[in-house]
């Protein structure tokens, strides 16, 4: 199955082991995150909760 990355709309093709493909299968207008992009999030997210210090 072919997903689109909804933040750089890379396209990818995505199997049934992968763990959004149940829920994109059912719905295919959910959003899809590409893993590039979801480790972004998730660097920025981690960044954000740290208190702000300075070095
Ligand atoms: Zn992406």
């Amino acid at each position: 199955m072919e997903v689109k990355c909804s933040i750089c709309g890379k396209k990818q093709e995505i199997t049934k082991i992968h763990k959004d493909y149940q829920k994109l299968a059912r719905n295919p207008k959910e959003n899809f995150i590409c893993w590039e992009c979801e480790n972004r999030l998730k660097y920025q997210a981690s960044k954000k909760h740290e208190p702000q210090r300075p070095i």
